[in-house]
């Protein structure tokens, strides 16, 4: 493997897209360094430091491996044998049982043009509605509660350095200082107002700085959102003018919060009524004030109405759709914003369009030159898919890019016993996930730094993913995949292409006129260095900030929801005290398939606990870092202990990087929110138990 001299792209990981150089480093194996770039001004977190070690890793799969028994071992294959053999049981399953009978699972790690092509690759070349992403378990709570309360939604739509600028930021369910801590960096001047269960470590540091930590019993954000809607009202702190000019619903999101008053907050939350009073006097009077929301509120079954209790709260003060203030949501995956705008969603076609609207039907199908008719309609989002799989009606075949739903999944050992349930498992992959090593075909394909691409953080920035090594022979990109088991399954060469700028070109068209519209976005204006932020709609367009002069809505104005507080889809109880929340840590990336195989990260975090009081675990028997069970209603996590004094009595706290009998979603929820689909990840009952032998 030889590096070039320094070339400029962005990490693999996170939403935040930090700027790095990968060179080549001691040793001469590829390194990384930071570069300048808004969102990063410099810095990387260290997983950006250590991107580049699996590129070379041992552990990296080069060799399509084939097996036609689950009982015996992988074998290795030619691409070719590998992909005929995917494409004729493909094309058998279709013929057989309907195209409904293979399904496609992607992910918000995957460029905008690989998005764009396995949603194109579903529905036209499999013609099989049944396709989602695991964005569905990160950002999609958020989503539809942009979408219903702005028209659109982009997730931060301003670009991050404005948020310095602001002197109050309140974080709802969002943990920065360990997920993303460049962007720390940008909230060094606000007061910050952190909403989260746990004293995390942005709660820390809102303290520290003579912020505050609002910590509501898990589950109780909307109540808390709504208290402060109240505190504000009752305090004449509302911007009246901004809500007649600019907004409609608001009497009717009222009535849900007028029962809020800052004692009946407290009993139903947690969070002392003086402090409710403080933090709604602290944001509503700031010079320039920003909520944000991250995972904490939108993992919910009740997710998109807790969003919408934050977004209520901003527009109440008259936030969003000013300079220097405004609502967004902190994106997760390193192209959650991208890969939810291009058709691997199952409810939507490229440009943010929905898959049922007449015209958008129309539009896409015009690019891909067949009739509207032939698009099938909405399929099931990730867990339903996920749920159907292998079911007499449901798909017999799945192939996976980029995810690891064997451990990012909730109720991770039925979905296990779902994936092994298919006919056909198939996943495109760089190492051998937990997902890919249940399944009968791997496809090894390319990294980060070997391929060409577009990625769109978490500002709706359009980024250059730059090539800087040729990837291992017997690699292929992801797009070449789908290239190649489109033209196995009949469909011409041209409407499949592997090159990168090609594919860019035509999602431009599919998106010209959508929401999210890139017709306007080439790789030339990137590589210039231009800042382009969507909506692009010609070759001069970007978009920085958004909704300034009016919201998406046909009115222009920006609609309260009238949202109001409910309980978890589960309570605790006498068999299962506790509640478990799930989180990130600063060492590890999503289901950990590739951190874990990073030596500096694993060596960090090398194991799954579970963070408990002192008191209860003492309750429990469990002494420091004894290996515990936390049982759910579905399963049981195997976890070390780690006693935080800080910590609530009633509820334990499990990172979700790690897979088998130590996956914290083994006990997680999937009760569905009823607009999202996103499931229950952040509240789920359970009882601790001394593991025995471990
Ligand atoms: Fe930046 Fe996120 Fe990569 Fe860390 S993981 S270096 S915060 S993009």
């Amino acid at each position: 493997m030889s590096t070039p001299a320094a070339t400029r792209t962005h990490c693999p990981y996170c939403a935040l897209q930090c700027a790095m150089h990968v060179e080549t480093g001691p040793g001469g194996a590829p390194a990384t360094r930071p570069a300048e770039f808004p969102t990063n001004r410099g810095g990387l977190c260290r997983k950006g430091w250590t991107a580049a070690e699996l590129l070379g890793s041992a552990q990296r799969l080069t060799r399509p491996l084939l097996r036609t028994d689950r009982d015996s071992a992988f074998a290795e294959a030619d691409w070719d044998t590998a992909l005929d053999f995917v494409a004729e049981r493909l094309m058998r399953l279709r013929e057989q049982r309907g195209p409904d009978s293979v399904a496609v699972f992607g992910s918000g790690g995957l460029t905008n043009e690989k998005s764009y092509l396995l949603g194109k690759f579903a529905r036209l070349a499999l013609g099989t509605s049944r396709i989602d992403y695991n964005g569905r378990f990160c950002m999609s709570s958020a989503a539809a509660a942009g979408n219903r309360a702005f028209g659109l939604d982009r997730g931060l739509p301003f670009p991050l350095p404005d948020v310095g600028g602001a002197e109050v930021v309140l974080l709802a369910g969002a943990n920065p200082a360990e997920t993303m801590p460049p962007l720390m960096g940008h909230l060094a001047g606000p007061r910050l107002i952190a909403v989260d269960p746990r004293r995390s470590a942005t709660a820390e540091s809102a303290l520290e700085r003579g912020g505050m930590h609002l910590a509501p019993r898990p589950g109780t954000d909307p109540a808390l959102a709504l208290g402060l809607l109240h505190a504000a009202r009752t305090e004449g702190l509302l911007d009246t003018a901004y809500i007649a000019a600019r907004t409609s619903g608001f009497e009717a999101a009222w009535r849900h919060a007028a029962a809020f008053w800052p004692e009946q907050t407290e009993q139903v939350t947690g969070v002392p009524a003086e402090q409710v009073r403080a933090a709604a006097r602290l944001l509503a009077t700031a010079n320039g004030a920003y909520v944000l929301t991250g995972r904490g509120a939108e993992q919910h079954a009740k997710g998109t109405d807790t969003v919408a209790a934050w977004i209520n709260l901003a527009l109440a003060l008259g936030l969003p759709g000013r300079e220097g203030s405004g609502y967004g949501c902190i994106t997760g995956q390193g192209n959650g914003q991208g890969g939810r705008e291009h058709g691997q969603k199952a409810d939507q076609l490229p440009g943010y369009r929905r898959i049922d609207d007449p015209a958008a039907r129309a539009h896409v199908a015009g690019i891909w030159g067949v009739e509207a008719a032939d698009l099938p309609g909405a399929g099931l989002s990730a867990v339903e898919l996920l749920d159907a799989l292998g079911s007499e009606t449901g798909p017999r075949a799945l192939l996976v890019f980029g995810s690891n739903p064997a451990v990012s999944a909730p109720d991770a050992e039925h979905v296990r016993n779902r994936l092994s349930s298919v006919d056909l498992l198939v996943t495109c992959d760089f190492v051998m996930s937990e997902t890919a090593a249940m399944g009968d075909v791997v496809l090894p394909v390319a990294q980060w730094a070997e391929e060409e691409g577009t990625m769109t953080n978490l500002e709706g920035r359009l980024l250059r993913r730059r090539a800087v090594l040729a990837p291992p022979a017997g690699v292929r990109t992801d797009l070449e995949v789908i290239s190649g088991l489109a033209r196995r399954i009949g469909q011409p060469e041209h409407r499949f292409p592997a090159d990168a700028g090609t594919v860019l070109d035509e999602l431009g068209r599919a998106s010209g006129g959508g929401a999210a519209d890139y017709s306007g976005v080439s790789a030339e204006r990137l590589e210039a260095g231009e800042e382009v932020f969507w909506p692009v709609p010609d070759p001069a367009a970007s978009t920085p900030r958004m909704f300034l002069d009016a919201f998406a809505h046909p009115d222009g104005r920006a609609r309260f929801a009238a949202v109001g507080h409910r309980p978890p889809a589960e309570e605790t109880d006498a068999d299962f005290p506790l509640i478990a929340t799930t989180g990130r840590l600063m060492g590890h990336y999503q289901s950990g398939a590739q951190t874990r195989r990073i030596a500096e990260l694993a060596a960090a975090e090398p194991e799954a606990y579970v963070e408990v009081h002192p008191e209860t675990a003492a309750r429990a028997g469990l002494a420091e870092e004894q290996w515990a069970h936390v049982v759910s209603r579905r399963g049981t996590t195997l976890a070390r202990v780690r006693r935080r004094a800080d910590a609530r009595p009633d509820t334990v706290f499990l990172p979700f990087h790690y897979g088998g009998a130590q996956a914290a979603n083994n006990l997680t929820n999937a009760a569905l929110d009823p607009l999202s689909r996103m499931p229950e990840f952040k509240f789920a009952a359970v009882r601790l138990e001394k593991a025995d032998g471990a």
